[in-house]
């Protein structure tokens, strides 16, 4: 997909754009307020990743002014506080759905996926299931299979076995983890990855001769079936 990335909090939109081309979108960038608006009322794209706190105009603004030129791209909002009048400032002014800082960066994936589908009703519809071996992950269903047998997962587990299933094959860092499943801005050198990757693995993998969870030494962590 064709998007527009517009956050001014540089690091975290290089850290954005760095995931949305990984997973193969072309990203436009920019900083500044008036200025996206001018690329949006410019470029056909098929979401708006729209801050809210901007130079030159906000969000809010940009949103509003999108939506009375009678511009239908789908706008996902990030903003800063989880207040019901930040929401409904937002939905209000056009935007179709919004993020609360900080988020992972898989959670930011899924909106944004949710929104093309939306746009591009009837054609390229995702598949609802990831496999990899006899691994199965339902993700309308929200439930994995292995050979057939239900494995009962939390949420995190869920999401970091998703994030590895969308990956099969890739070596994922622990930071590419870290900022895809928890938040981008966890600076911390923490093994909360590791613990993780420790219960997915009692959990898919003990029971079966054939292991699908990796760990590449002094890289991270990928899953394949041999
Ligand atoms: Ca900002």
């Amino acid at each position: 997909m064709h998007l527009l990335l517009v956050e001014d909090e540089r690091r975290l939109a290089v850290a954005v754009r760095r995931v949305l081309e990984e997973e193969g979108h072309v990203v436009d960038m920019t900083g500044d307020g008036a200025d996206a608006l001018a690329q949006a009322e410019a470029e056909e794209y098929d979401v708006i990743v729209l801050d809210v706190m901007l130079p030159s105009m906000d969000g809010y603004e940009i949103a509003r002014r999108l939506r009375s030129s009678g511009d239908p791209t789908p706008i996902l909002m990030l903003t800063a506080r989880d207040s019901i009048k930040d929401r409904v400032t937002g939905l209000d002014a056009g935007a179709d759905d919004y993020l609360v800082k900080p988020f992972a960066l898989a959670e930011l994936l899924a909106r944004i996926r949710a929104l093309g589908r939306r746009n591009h009703m009837g054609n390229g519809a995702e598949s609802n299931v990831l496999s990899v071996g006899d691994l199965e992950l339902d993700l309308r269903a929200r439930e994995a299979l292995r050979d057939g047998k239900r494995i009962e997962l939390t949420t995190k587990e869920f999401a970091l076995l998703e994030t590895l299933m969308r990956h099969p094959g890739q070596v994922l860092t622990r930071s590419q983890l870290l900022d895809l499943v928890w938040s981008y801005d966890l600076l911390t050198e923490s093994n909360i990855v590791d613990t993780y990757i420790h219960y997915l693995r009692n959990k898919i993998d003990r029971d079966f001769d054939q292991k699908l969870i990796r760990t590449v030494r002094g890289a991270g962590y990928s899953i394949r079936a041999s």
